[in-house]
């Protein structure tokens, strides 16, 4: 008898007219038995294609196998094997983009929940207090700098510490965890949960130096002195780009950067119990349509914003953001002004008054295979708003390439490193994330991170 078809199970989440009131999680994840449910339909291929989908090689139809049996936490270790940080990449890949894109369900049907599957099982691990610590190589008394804890810097200092290296992650700001504690927002990927996943780091013997500017309060060189043997720089994109247009230097006008540092880090959405000041804005365009823009969009809303503007010169289809992240922002009633592009910010007594755009219509593609936004003449309108936040993009983290002019770097001014092993041109100093692929995604850097720390390892054991 054929297999009754089972539908692509659904999350069940905050509805949108509660969710913008609050910061907390959106959606609340699989009940064990959805999660069951959802397992089965996957048709544990011989070839799974879904595997090569993945940069960092979970064991996905392994693990998936494993939950649709309901064991839960075997099925988390099965992840863990491959991904340390399962309970973040469950919540924020573009799983659309890479394992489910190509499972084979997808090809008839819509593909296996893959991704929230990953969530569900590392949640389930870690609310029942199974999480331990994997078998560890015997200690080499190898000391390795890690400088940068966002995803490539934990992953890396999580893969050495598993051969045996004695690792010391540097994290410039006072809380480790990169982009996931200081861009992503709380109702996207709340942050006990990346404490967590940086607590089975600590638990596996990896040390984490806050406040460290690694390039300021001491160079790779005086590291190498202090007896590392190699190091890793994960140091990300975090300097964030500008429209260069008029009025961008008026009062109101906030890089995404800033702004999502201020009520994530900072914790200004708590105020006044941190005392963070934030801008008390009415109507807000946030310029882009990445990931960081629906971020900062979904954030002034929360903030109390009666109005919020998506402001982006192409189309939807060439949207870069997850597609879940603009479901989500249209549901919670965010403006999409799409095919516009902003030319002037307009002010009054040195403050923003509104945004100044020119409509688009897309020509023929550019370098980027895209279809290039071209300006319609005399299409010039204005949007009344009292705050712009610019979610253009970012380049380059500057600060620790400065001090090290042994570091060659690549003409956008990302790190040149071997693509097949990540190592620079400096001896025994490798690099990986954002970094060096400029502004990616998490299993990116996750992936490079991996790939650094078996090249580091060969390094040091002459393989
Ligand atoms: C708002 C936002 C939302 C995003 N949403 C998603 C998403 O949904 N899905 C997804 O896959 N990707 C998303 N991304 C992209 C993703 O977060 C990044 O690609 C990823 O974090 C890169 O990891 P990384 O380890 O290279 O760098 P980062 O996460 O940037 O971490 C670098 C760390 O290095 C530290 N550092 C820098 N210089 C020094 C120094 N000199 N000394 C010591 N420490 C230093 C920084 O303080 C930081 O903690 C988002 C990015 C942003 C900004
Ligand atoms: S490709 Fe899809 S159906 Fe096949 S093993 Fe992977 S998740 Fe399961």
């Amino acid at each position: 008898m054929p297999k009754e078809k089972i539908e692509r199970q659904k999350m069940p989440e905050q509805k949108p007219h509660d969710r913008i009131k609050n910061f907390n999680e959106v959606p609340f994840g699989f009940p064990q038995e959805i999660a069951m449910k959802e397992a089965q339909r996957c048709l544990q291929c011989k070839k799974p294609a879904c595997v090569k989908g993945c940069p960092v090689e979970v064991a996905i139809p392994e693990f998936i196998k494993l939950v649709a049996e309901g064991k839960f936490v075997e099925a988390a270790r099965k992840v863990k094997s491959t991904n340390a940080l399962p309970a973040v990449c469950g919540r924020v890949c573009p799983q659309e983009s890479q394992c489910e894109k190509v499972c084979i369900v997808g090809k008839k049907d819509k593909p296996v929940a893959i991704g929230s599957l990953e969530r569900f099982v590392a949640d389930f691990e870690r609310n029942t207090n199974a999480v331990k610590i994997p078998n560890i190589a015997e200690k080499k008394n190898i000391k390795v700098a890690v400088v940068g804890s966002g995803p490539a810097g934990l992953t890396c200092a999580g893969d050495l510490a598993l051969k045996g290296y004695d690792v010391t992650i540097f994290e410039a700001l006072h809380k480790t965890g990169g982009v996931l504690v200081y861009g992503i927002p709380e109702f996207r990927l709340p942050k006990v949960i990346v404490q967590a996943e940086v607590n089975y780091l600590t638990m596996m013997g990896v040390k984490v130096e806050t406040n460290m500017l690694v390039g300021k309060v001491a160079t790779l060189t005086e590291l190498f002195k202090e007896g590392y043997k190699a190091a890793f720089v994960g140091t990300g994109a975090g300097l964030p780009m500008f429209l260069n247009i008029p009025g961008e230097n008026l009062i109101g006008v906030l890089s995404a950067n800033e702004y999502l540092t201020r009520v994530n880090l900072m914790k200004a959405y708590l105020f006044p119990e941190y005392d963070t000041p934030m801008v008390k804005s009415k109507k807000v365009a946030v310029v882009g349509a990445g990931n960081v823009a629906m971020d900062s969009a979904r954030t002034a809303l929360r903030l109390g914003a009666e109005k919020v503007y998506i402001v982006y010169r192409r189309s939807p289809e060439e949207m870069p953001a997850r597609k879940e992240e603009i479901h989500h922002a249209q549901e919670e009633g965010i403006d999409f002004q799409l095919l516009t592009n902003p030319i002037e910010v307009l002010g009054k007594d040195g403050c923003v008054r509104g945004i100044k755009c020119i409509k688009m219509e897309l020509g023929a593609p550019d370098e980027s295979g895209r279809r290039r936004p071209i300006p319609i003449k005399d299409s010039e309108f204005e949007i009344e708003v009292d705050t712009v936040v610019v979610a253009i993009g970012n380049g380059p983290n500057p600060l620790l390439l400065k001090a090290t002019p042994e570091i060659e770097l690549n003409k956008w001014g990302n790190i040149n490193a071997n693509p097949e092993t990540l190592a620079t041109t400096m001896k025994g100093v490798y690099a990986g994330g954002d970094i060096v692929t400029g502004a990616a995604t998490v299993i990116e850097a996750m992936g490079q991170g991996k790939i650094a720390a078996r090249s580091i390892d060969k390094y040091l054991t002459g393989g």
